[in-house]
């Protein structure tokens, strides 16, 4: 009967968490216990951690806690691989074993209460839930507004987000199963989960305060961030490169008639004109030359990522039985 319910399990990233890891664990639990007494998972689910690396007692909680609470797993990372790394590593471990998974951050600034709808949806059909904060109150104005421009400027170079969803979703096997097809190195899971396509359905919640110890998220980091997502995605600056140059090439132009204007009436010294020809319409190709080869790097690039063409989702190919090649003669 209990084989019949899907295997849960929450994989939660911990860089250096050792003062909210207590509680974390004490509210998922009470959140498995309701849902394995509700038939909704079965009993084998688990909280997966994924240390990351820490320098404080994280791991020593996580395995201690391994050992005194049946739902908790974990796995710890060699070193600080970065909070997407984190989530990677949770994901492909849970995937052979998991028929979902949900990942949320440690600090449970993300409302865990929402787990119970992201069940509810997959039970429904859904094979992605996207959890998606109401509003931002609790953020700083500096993160609410930069956040913001970031989704405006990611949407402006072709990547689409689900505004205000960062990584706590859920993700049944058959997504999970895609997703680990995207080997790129400098992977944006939240940039590759839209392009999975599936059946999606978002859940509101407010996101809260950091209960206890402080953001593993400084301004440094959350640059970064923006950057690898924009970098690894886009090749619009690539772009502008080339748009620039025909500009500078135009106005190139005027300058250089000007120039000459200037020179039939003997108004200038010697070399002057030939500079400014030099300067203005030279740099203005050398710009559309970088361009140029800016679009073939970028071609490169995408290329290098090996992304799926496609992904099936049904397919009612599947029973017809794969024919001998006929031979002829
Ligand atoms: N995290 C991680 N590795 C890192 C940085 C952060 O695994 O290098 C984890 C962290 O433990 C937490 C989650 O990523 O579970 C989000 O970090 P945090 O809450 O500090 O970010 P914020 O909510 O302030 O953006
Ligand atoms: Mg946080």
């Amino acid at each position: 009967m209990d084989s019949q319910l899907p295997l849960l399990a929450i994989v939660v990233p911990c860089y250096n968490e050792e003062a909210v890891l207590e509680e974390t664990t004490k509210e998922l639990t009470r959140i498995m216990e309701q849902l394995v007494q509700e038939k909704k998972i079965s009993r084998n689910s688990m909280i997966l951690y994924v240390d990351d690396g820490s320098k404080d007692s994280t791991w020593a909680i996580i395995e201690r806690k391994t050992m005194d609470n049946p739902f908790v797993q974990g796995l710890k990372l060699s070193r600080n691989f970065g909070h997407q790394g984190a989530l990677i590593a949770g994901m492909e471990t849970a995937d052979s074993f998991a028929d979902c998974v949900i990942t949320i951050d440690a600090d449970l600034q993300d409302d865990v209460q929402a787990i119970y709808a992201f069940i509810d949806k997959y039970h429904q059909g859904y094979d992605l839930v996207y959890g998606v904060r109401n509003k931002r109150e609790t953020d700083t104005f500096f993160k609410r507004n930069t956040a913001l421009a970031f989704y405006k400027l990611m949407g402006k170079m072709g990547v689409h987000l689900v505004p205000n969803h960062a990584d706590y979703r859920l993700m049944s096997k058959r997504v999970l199963d895609e997703f680990v097809k995207y080997q790129e190195e400098n992977i944006f899971i939240r940039g590759i989960v839209p392009l999975l396509g599936f059946k999606s359905a978002k859940v509101y919640y407010d996101r809260k305060e950091r209960f206890a110890g402080e953001s593993k998220y400084p301004l440094k980091k959350m640059i970064s961030f923006a950057i690898d997502g924009i970098t690894s995605f886009s090749i619009v600056p690539i772009k502008l490169v080339t748009c620039i140059g025909f500009f500078i090439v135009m106005l190139g132009a005027l300058v250089a008639a000007y120039s000459l204007i200037v020179w039939l009436l003997n108004h200038t010294i010697s070399g002057w004109t030939s500079l400014m020809l030099s300067i203005w319409i030279i740099g203005g190709m050398q710009l559309i030359a970088i361009g140029v080869i800016g679009e073939y790097i970028g071609k490169i690039f995408k290329e290098t990522k090996n992304r799926p063409r496609y992904t099936i989702e049904r397919n009612t190919t599947m029973n017809i039985k794969e024919k001998e090649p006929m031979t002829h003669g």
